[in-house]
């Protein structure tokens, strides 16, 4: 599927259309659509509120308030509240349905009678151009003053013109151009390859990119949960049998606490989205235990995820996977929310406190109609639930929680669960009797208190299939990889062996707890105890780190700059955005990020993985490879003109004024149209298979000592080589006369009136040399400068090694340039009297000479390179690396 970049670019928006939910592109967005918010979304839309839980919204946009505003659905009973397009929203979630789109809302209005500007900041590689173009104003400036002075400052329009085939030489006219194409061109193929470009610094910095801090949830994971496993502290194990992908169909085993494949519940996790696996007791609604019916409960109820069958006859899921899952769960036990909200239950959602990743909790009030009590429903991370438990439901008892005695059992089971690689969730309830007043009223501080503990679920969440290849990449590249997850530390440090983050036999008691200096995975608590001084002495920063809030991104980037790392940061949440600015490159998700977070980032990935992450880091060395491999071209080729030009000038005619052996057209005519699409096919040069198996490049820019030897050196010996050709066809075929305004006459050599000295003939035939020696450098200037593209393509290789027709741009515009020089010796007219040159015959020869003598240069110098540089690539043993 091909995406148009500004699809991608402006924004998606959550909608459900056909009982799905699917992001669409904003611009999208019709009236009537029904579009979902939750914190971090930027409002795509003005819309009329039907559905709200603890929204806030930030109307600074619109209003110059800059608290944010909360708001209830209805006003007053006629009116309903809206949200506008544009503003924020800060806290909790909503559904609207939509009244207003583009220049029709409330911000369009406004955008129509304000002319928007924009402040646009120059990238690295501009600024490196502007201070080439001051050193070649320079340099201009300094040739004018010699050539002028070595005219003895006498003006006339030869000296002029002459000056002014220089300025032409020097400045390469098509530099931007080819820039601005390669970068565009970039763009466009990083987008369709799922990353979208916002900043174009990213293209830049990703090049030089030393450190990848990955999420896991999502990015390197497939982010389809499943719920395979239960846990409760009296009935042990439950073991849920099902397909991938949300479908509600499945059957719940009870194991006990024997988790081994005899009891048919050892279940590995590539076992668990098989259909039939365990021969435990079946567990039904009949024999369902009460804690166990508590435990469902409470997975269906806290919870904001619907499981729909779709049109399509598909299960489809709208909201959190996490979420999505337990209803799934919950759904295979028989209670999923539909049924609990209805008779006999008929439970109301009364309020919510939505999943916060610092707190690592979210919590439900529920109703229950039928008895008017009040719940609080609690789920999350085990450290953030159990620190809010005083009970622990022990079959159909609640008795006190005895942490010391519960903890080693409970952090087992845990254990158990995590080191299989699943998300283990904690969930809790309490029945609270309070008035619906008090209820409303209740901070999240005081509803989650008191709770009784339930049990624990497994979620299992494969990992993409290419993450573990991208992995390798990136050892291959020199890269590191280091996956922040807000998970439990055993489940990181599970998904991070099974993609090849951590080596096979890492195991947690390899690392123990006091020689943190060389721990590969950290908990974020441990890591953020530390102070930048430990952190610095640290031998290596770890590659995992668990139980990760937004805060810890922050200092795992400080950490890495001040190692002189280049840092890749994903993020998704609202939290992320101060990690994703100070990240040398911010990478935000597409799908599954807020739209903070996406306007905080260099990069969204329109389709969140992992791997094209890797596949843009590819793109941007490729595009600075480019860069390099045409400025190389370009620049030689000027190296090479101005050789030619003032070498030049010291061939004086009969009055004293030198002969151009170059003409200000041939000049203009080898920088546009000889030069420039050559470029451009180097800027289009596919990636070498090679390029992830460099090193990260040093920042030092575009000009490296290599490549500017290299440009002196190919300068030097063109020049040379033409000049040589030059003063063959004068001074050793020709008798050595440069005749006398050769320079100017289109018509031909003049006598001046009373010109004793005049010799017309002779005139005409120094003329006619300097036009044929003229047209023999102008030819192998053209000829050399083609060639020279196929060299360019790599610094060190030989041009054997390069495919004629594997850069078809390449190939045409030097097939292309060779032919169409042809017509400007042998057209007359043409050739004398606008390209000051005259059809050639044997000079061909020479011409062909210089060109092999200068690729027989080239393969020396390249030969002697491989030879005596140290080789760029990096020879990593792969498997001293690699599980
Ligand atoms: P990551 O995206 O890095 O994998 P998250 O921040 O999504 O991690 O989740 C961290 C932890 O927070 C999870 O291990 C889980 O315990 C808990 N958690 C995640 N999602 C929810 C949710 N919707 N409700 C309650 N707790 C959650
Ligand atoms: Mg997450």
């Amino acid at each position: 599927m091909r995406r148009k970049l500004w699809n991608l670019y402006a924004g998606t928006t959550r909608v459900i259309r056909d009982d799905s939910l699917i992001s669409v592109p904003t611009k999208n967005v019709v009236v009537g659509d029904i579009i979902v918010f939750k914190e971090g979304d930027v409002v795509g839309a003005d819309a009329r509120l039907f559905e709200v839980f603890n929204l806030e919204v930030d109307e600074t946009l619109l209003t110059g308030e800059s608290v944010p505003v909360p708001k209830s659905y209805v006003i007053n009973y006629s009116l309903f509240d809206q949200f506008f397009s544009s503003t924020t929203i800060t806290k909790g979630r909503g559904k609207g349905i939509v009244i207003n789109t583009a220049m029709e809302t409330e911000i369009g209005k406004m955008a129509k009678t304000l002319a928007s500007t924009s402040v646009v900041t120059r990238t690295p590689l501009q600024k490196s151009m502007d201070k080439l173009a001051y050193v070649l104003f320079l340099v201009t400036a300094i040739l004018a003053i010699i050539v002028f002075s070595l005219n003895k400052w006498r003006m006339s329009s030869e000296i002029a013109l002459y000056v002014i085939s220089l300025g032409i030489a020097i400045i390469p006219e098509g530099l931007i151009a080819v820039i601005t194409l390669t970068m565009s061109n970039g763009v466009r193929q990083m987008a369709k390859n799922y990353a979208i470009v916002r900043k174009l610094n990213a293209l830049e910095a990703l090049g030089l990119v030393t450190n990848i801090c990955s999420d896991k949830t999502g990015t390197l994971t497939q982010s389809k949960m499943i719920v395979t496993d239960a846990w409760l502290p009296n009935d042990g194990f439950y073991k849920i049998s099902g397909r991938n992908g949300y479908i509600p169909e499945g059957t719940i085993y009870r194991c006990g606490e024997i988790m081994d494949r005899r009891s048919g519940c050892a279940g590995t996790t590539s076992e668990i989205v098989e259909e039939k696996q365990s021969e435990g007791e079946e567990v039904t609604p009949g024999n369902m235990t009460y804690a166990f019916t508590r435990l469902v409960q409470a997975s269906a109820l806290c919870n904001m995820s619907v499981i729909k069958k779709g049109r399509d006859g598909e299960w489809h899921a709208i909201g959190d996977p996490t979420e999505s899952a337990l209803q799934v769960f919950a759904h295979k036990a028989g209670f999923p929310k539909p049924v609990l909200t209805t008779e006999p239950f008929k439970f109301e959602l009364v309020n919510e406190y939505a999943f916060d990743a610092t707190l690592k909790r979210m919590s439900v009030i529920c109703k229950e109609k039928s008895t008017g009590a009040y719940y609080v429903i609690l789920k999350g991370a085990i450290e953030s639930v159990l620190s809010r438990c005083t009970k622990i439901q022990l079959g159909e008892v609640e008795v006190n929680l005895d942490i010391e005695k519960f903890q080693p059992e409970l952090y087992d089971r845990i254990d158990k669960l995590a080191s299989k690689g699943l998300r283990v969730l904690s969930l809790a309830y309490r029945r609270v009797i309070k008035t619906d007043v008090e209820i409303y009223k209740l901070t999240r501080e005081k509803a989650d208190t008191d709770m009784i503990f339930l049990g624990l679920v497994g979620i299992y969440d494969p990992p993409r299939p290419e993450s573990k290849a991208a992995i390798q990449r990136c050892f291959g590249a020199g890269i590191e990889v280091h996956m922040l997850t807000g998970d439990h530390l055993i489940t990181a440090a599970a998904i991070a062996k099974e993609i090849g983050i951590l080596p096979p036999f890492w195991s947690p008691e390899l690392e123990s707890e006091e020689n943190y200096n060389s721990k590969l995975v950290m908990n974020a608590m441990q890591f953020d105890a530390l102070s930048e001084e430990e952190i610095d002495n640290l031998k290596e920063l770890p590659k995992v780190i668990a139980r990760c809030s937004p805060d810890t991104k922050v200092k795992m980037i400080d950490a890495l700059h001040r190692r002189n790392k280049y840092v890749v940061m994903t993020g998704d949440g609202v939290n992320d955005s101060p990690s994703l600015k100070k990240a040398d490159v911010g990478i935000a998700m597409g799908l599954g990020g807020s739209d903070v977070a996406k306007q905080a980032s260099d990069i969204v990935l329109s389709d969140d993985n992992f791997a094209t992450i890797v596949n843009a880091i590819s793109e941007g060395r490729r595009i600075f490879n480019n860069i390099q491999k045409f400025i190389l071209h370009l620049m030689g080729g000027n190296v090479f003109k101005i050789i030619v030009l003032v070498i030049g000038l010291s061939f004086i005619d009969h009055d004293g004024i030198p002969i151009d052996p170059m003409s200000p057209l041939q000049t203009i005519f080898v920088n546009m149209i000889t030069s420039t699409p050559p470029a451009m096919g180097l800027g289009f040069e596919r990636a070498s298979y090679k390029i992830m198996n460099y090193p990260p490049r040093s920042n030092s820019g575009i000009f490296t000592w290599e490549v500017i030897i290299d440009m002196i050196y190919y300068g030097v010996v063109a020049g040379a080589l033409t000049l040589v050709n030059f003063i063959i066809v004068i001074y050793a075929v020709g008798n050595g006369d440069l005749g006398r305004k050769c320079n100017s006459s289109p018509t031909g050599p003049e006598c001046a009136p009373n010109d004793s000295e005049c010799d017309k003939v002779s005139l005409e035939r120094a003329c006619n040399q300097i036009y044929r020696a003229r047209a023999t450098v102008f030819a192998t200037l053209n000829y050399i400068t083609l060639i020279h593209a196929y060299n360019c393509r790599s610094l060190r290789d030989p041009i054997w090694k390069m495919k004629l027709y594997d850069n078809k741009l390449l190939f045409w515009s030097v097939l292309g340039g060779s032919l169409i020089v042809l017509p400007t010796f042998y057209i007359s007219g043409l050739n004398s009297k606008v390209f000051r040159q005259l059809g050639i015959g044997y000079e061909w020869g020479l011409i062909i000479g210089a060109v092999i003598i200068f690729e027989i240069f080239v393969e020396i110098y390249k030969f002697i390179k491989r030879k005596y540089l140290k080789p760029l690539i990096l020879l990593k043993d792969l498997n001293n690396n690699i599980p």
